[in-house]
């Protein structure tokens, strides 16, 4: 029988109405809007569809949403002055630079000048800190998108085996605490499972993955999950984006369809539900900064 589809189109839409009530609410009681500065530097194509997509999201659930682009020359001072005045303005509760910047700007001098309390990609050490310690101010999008997904469907965590292919600052490694941690009222969203993460130095990755009851592919790396690494049942997130002959697909083998219980699909799995968590943020930032 083929996988369930882990359907992230249709359950994004489901929290992005949940989170434009909330933010009715705040209108219907004289509050600020939830307002996202996005920061995109250059011309790169892929960049501005997100950005687009980010603003279009933020507008439609009434959140007010303002677009800086700066020209590809721009300087890591200049950047870092606009990063500043957005600091200090109060209308806005979410930052965003969308990244990759051009290759002289360092980007972790960037993301650290945000304010943490305005991180609403949750980046900041501090903020990757807090997650760690389990008090997170944020959770950071795409980790928190994929978390939602398993849960909403149905998919059990606790005590679970799971396996992350990957371990990079923005997906593996915040999805690992987010996992292995126990939740609690300072810690809502967390998997209690047994957590192992994977990368470029795993040794026989196929028989790593396939104690996995929940397997998470965040690698970049297309079709690098293929039906051998994947225990019949299990439930299976594709997190991956890549381009193969102007198509996007993800780091999962269609036919894992076959031997998986649940699969997501890309385009429509985890993508727009990172968007949606990113609302998400800036919702609850604008409740820290600006009271519930
Ligand atoms: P990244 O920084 O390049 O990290 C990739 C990780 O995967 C690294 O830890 C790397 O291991 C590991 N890896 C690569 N090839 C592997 C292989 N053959 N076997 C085992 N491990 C391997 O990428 P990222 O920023 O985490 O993003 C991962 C993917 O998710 C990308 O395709 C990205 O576009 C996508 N993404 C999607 C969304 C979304 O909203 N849908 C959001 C963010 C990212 P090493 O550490 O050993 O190098």
């Amino acid at each position: 029988m083929p996988a369930i589809k882990l359907d992230g189109k249709a359950l994004a839409a489901t929290m992005r109405g949940e989170i434009a009530a909330r933010v009715a609410a705040r209108a219907a009681a004289r509050k600020r809007a939830p307002g996202l500065a996005a920061v995109l530097v250059g011309d790169d194509k892929a960049s501005q569809q997100y950005v687009k997509m980010k603003h279009e999201t933020f507008t439609a659930a009434g959140c007010a949403s303002v677009v800086h682009r700066l020209a590809a020359d721009t300087t890591q001072a200049q950047l870092l002055d606009l990063v500043a005045r957005l600091n200090a303005d109060p209308a806005v509760h979410g930052i965003l630079v969308q990244l990759p910047l051009p290759k002289h700007i360092d980007d972790s001098a960037i993301l650290r000048a945000v304010s943490p309390a305005k991180d609403a990609d949750c980046f900041h050490p501090e903020n990757l800190g807090l997650l760690a310690a389990g008090f997170p101010r944020f959770y950071p999008c795409t980790p928190h998108g994929v978390v939602q997904l398993l849960l909403r469907n149905g998919v059990a965590l606790a005590g679970k085996e799971v396996v992350i292919v990957g371990r990079s600052n923005i997906v593996g490694k915040p999805l690992a605490l987010m996992l292995m941690q126990k939740p609690g009222t300072a810690n809502p969203v967390a998997g209690d499972a047994t957590v192992t993460v994977a990368h470029t130095r795993t040794t026989d990755l196929a028989a790593v993955c396939r104690r996995a009851d929940v397997l998470i592919a965040c690698a970049g790396r297309a079709a690098v999950v293929t039906p051998e690494h994947v225990k019949p049942g299990a439930a299976v997130v594709d997190v991956g984006t890549n381009f193969v002959g102007g198509k996007l697909t993800g780091d999962v083998h269609p036919a894992v369809a076959d031997v998986a219980g649940w699969l997501s699909p890309v385009p429509g799995g985890v993508g727009p539900m990172t968007i949606t968590m990113l609302l998400h943020n800036t919702l609850s930032a604008a409740e820290q900064l600006d009271g519930a």
